[in-house]
């Protein structure tokens, strides 16, 4: 069962209640070695390898890091932010949109890593973000700067926004959230030189991602997958969010959405769409044979209230269904949260045998991996993969009693936070707390914007 190396590793985590590899072995006392930011080896008690460091994950079950396939981090800066809450989903984006137009490189640095930190926090090592508002140059070098700077494993993709207000077709954004579309795909693509690794244990790669249909013209969507298939990247956007929207891609394209996801070339495995509420029988299956991945956001459903991705039938179809926060779509920034809503609303759905807690954690896991191109790379503890894992405490209170089962355990009892999360075989949660050395004051920085932003709200 061992996967073992002779040599010594650089970190060793050991001693865990269970470590689940996600390939099929379920490791009682189990342990996992890193060595370069690679797994080097996983295996039982009394085989471990020598290591510079050591974590202890006694009463810990192991998982790899949780996998964020959806987000927008710079909407922490406007979270719960009263005067939009308790509205329509358009009218809230609207309220956010005259926040949002204040983004500027410090506010994107500082809003990503306070995301970064609350994510691994949460149990996560790996995001992607759409950043949709470029009022101002650089905003996604900066979140970028933010990931490095952390250590955080991140697929920025290349939100934008192109339709507004002006365009009289009910959008709402206006002004500085606006952008041409010959400068977004210029945009896309410096990005893609600048940044965009394609190796497997890759901590930066970028994919293209002009931000819905509503948003967006026919022609911007036809050149990002234009683009995305020149430099081999992915492709990604939110479709049918809200019940209304199918009537709204009728009165506007004259096609479904899915049939427009089609017409505009995004019938691809390079593609994965957040969202995907309002799709029948025969549109999950058309996902399923395109390859096309969808990034499921159990909260924002919730919130929102518009309905419920139908992530139990799309994973029976094939299609790769991952697992994800929302920006302010749901608030907070726990994958452990998300996948704890997920294995609820699965069971809602689908009844007692249709959604366990290790489904959820395969759609956090795999299937996010899946939807970033990362299949076998991410989302697996096995030789070979990239060195993100986490142990999450089954201790205390919230867990007497519950020792039979410790995946179904961590998911159905709770809540909980990592308490340790290392990300390329770097320790960035260690007993429940961030190993980075400034964390106030970036908390007082992120408090000093988001209250001029939101003070200046009228
Ligand atoms: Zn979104």
């Amino acid at each position: 069962m061992a996967e073992t190396t002779d040599q010594r590793a650089d970190l060793l985590l050991r001693d865990a209640e269970l470590l689940v590899t996600m390939t099929g072995a379920e490791i009682r006392g189990g342990w996992v070695a890193i060595s370069d930011g690679v797994i080097t080896g996983v295996g039982e008690a009394g085989e471990e390898p020598e290591a510079t460091r050591v974590l202890e994950a006694r009463g810990c079950l192991v998982t790899p890091g949780l996998i964020s396939a959806h987000h927008h981090m710079f909407q922490n800066l406007t979270r719960a932010f009263g005067p939009a809450l308790n509205r329509e989903l358009l009218e809230w984006a609207r309220t956010g949109g005259e926040m949002w137009v204040r983004l500027d490189e410090e506010a994107a640095f500082v809003s990503a890593w306070i995301g970064f930190a609350e994510l691994a926090l949460g149990g996560c090592t790996t995001t992607t973000d759409d950043l949709y508002a470029h009022p101002r140059p650089n905003l996604i070098d900066a979140s970028i700067a933010a990931a490095r700077e952390i250590g955080f494993r991140f697929h920025p993709t290349r939100g934008a926004i192109a339709v507004g207000e002006d365009a009289g077709t009910g959008q709402i954004f206006r002004g500085a959230m606006i952008q041409d579309p010959d400068a977004i795909l210029a945009d896309t693509e410096r990005l893609i030189k600048t940044y965009h690794d394609p190796s497997p244990t890759s901590m930066v790669r970028i994919a293209a991602g002009p931000s819905g249909g509503a948003v967006a013209t026919p022609g911007l969507m036809e050149a990002a997958a234009e683009l995305a298939e020149r430099y081999d990247v992915r492709l990604t956007t939110h479709v049918s969010q809200e019940p209304t929207e199918e009537e709204w891609y009728l009165e506007y394209f004259g096609l479904k959405p899915i049939d427009w996801l089609e017409s505009v070339g995004w019938a691809t495995s390079r593609a994965w769409i957040a969202h995907c509420i309002f799709v029948n029988e025969d549109e999950i299956s058309r996902l399923a044979r395109w390859g096309t991945g969808v990034a499921h956001c159990p909260t924002t459903c919730c919130l929102v209230a518009g309905g419920v991705t139908p992530f139990t039938d799309m994973r029976r179809h094939g299609v790769a269904v991952g697992l994800s926060v929302d920006g302010t779509g749901c608030e907070h920034s726990s994958m452990w949260l998300e996948a704890h809503t997920a294995l609820l609303l699965g069971r809602l759905r689908a009844g007692p045998m249709g959604m366990s807690a290790r489904d959820a954690l395969e759609m956090g896991t795999t299937g996010s991996a899946r939807c970033l191109g990362r299949e076998g790379e991410l989302g697996v503890l096995t030789a070979g993969a990239c060195g993100d894992l986490v142990a999450w405490p089954l201790e205390g209170v919230a867990f007497a009693g519950a020792w039979s089962d410790p995946v179904e355990a961590w998911l159905r009892c709770g809540p909980v936070s990592a308490r340790h999360t290392v990300v390329a075989g770097k320790p960035v949660v260690v007993n429940g707390e961030l190993q980075l050395p400034n964390v106030d004051e970036m908390l007082k920085r992120h408090d000093e914007i988001s209250r001029e932003w939101q003070g200046a709200y009228v």
